[in-house]
């Protein structure tokens, strides 16, 4: 009985752990995770070390924008990323964005040539700490800074029960630190169906979305 105990943990050491890990990725369930573990286990070790080696620079390499809150690769000491750093970009434009792939999903698209922050989530039905959820603090303060400038701020949010409730939440936000000069909150509601992932959005419906915004 202790035996197979003790071999049971000893096999937790790896695979299973690693499987463990691998769950914890968004949509990632158990049996994909242990398809990824029996993956590694047949790549070869110079394959390995440099997947570790990745993931190790990821911290050191990858920072935070100060302004969008994207995540960059920073090239220069500057704290902005090549978006909010682009004197071409319109900052009178400013579209809110769940997470870095709904961002890099309008870029790829191409139409649109404002700029982004990214809230780094969306809110549950009834959430008792918004704060603790999204960078709602980050995003009031940057608009209370460029109230004045600032002209529109179109929500890019998908359309599922916990997208609707951030774009209330956040249409409310808005209200009250802009006062100094009224900024128009536009949605990209009109061309998206129901249950909308941003993220997968084609180029065409995407564009019409732009463009019929409301
Ligand atoms: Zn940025």
């Amino acid at each position: 009985m202790t035996r197979s105990l003790v071999c049971y943990n000893m096999a937790m050491n790896s695979i299973d752990k690693l499987t463990e890990y691998f769950t914890k990725f968004p949509s990632i369930g158990p049996r994909q995770a242990k398809r990824f573990v029996h993956f590694l286990l047949t790549r070869n070790s110079s394959f390995l070390y440099e997947f570790t080696d990745l993931i190790k620079q990821l911290k050191k390499e990858i920072r935070v924008c100060e302004s969008c809150s994207k995540f960059y690769s920073a090239d220069d000491d500057s704290n902005l990323c090549r978006i909010c750093k682009n004197p071409n970009r319109d900052n009178s434009l400013l579209m809110i964005v769940a997470k870095d792939a709904d961002l890099e999903n309008v870029e790829r698209v191409g139409n649109y040539d404002g700029m982004y922050f990214v809230l780094g989530g969306l809110l549950p039905i009834l959430e008792k700490e918004p704060e603790k959820r999204i960078r709602i603090k980050k995003l009031l303060e940057l608009i209370k800074k460029r109230n004045g400038d600032l002209k529109e701020i179109i929500l890019a949010l998908s359309l599922n029960p916990e997208g609707e409730n951030t774009l209330d939440y956040l249409s409310q936000q808005i209200k009250t630190v802009s006062t100094k000069s009224p900024i128009k909150i536009t949605t990209l509601g009109r061309g998206l169906s129901t249950g909308t992932e941003l993220e997968y959005l084609d180029n065409n419906t995407f564009e019409n979305a732009l463009k019929n915004r409301v």
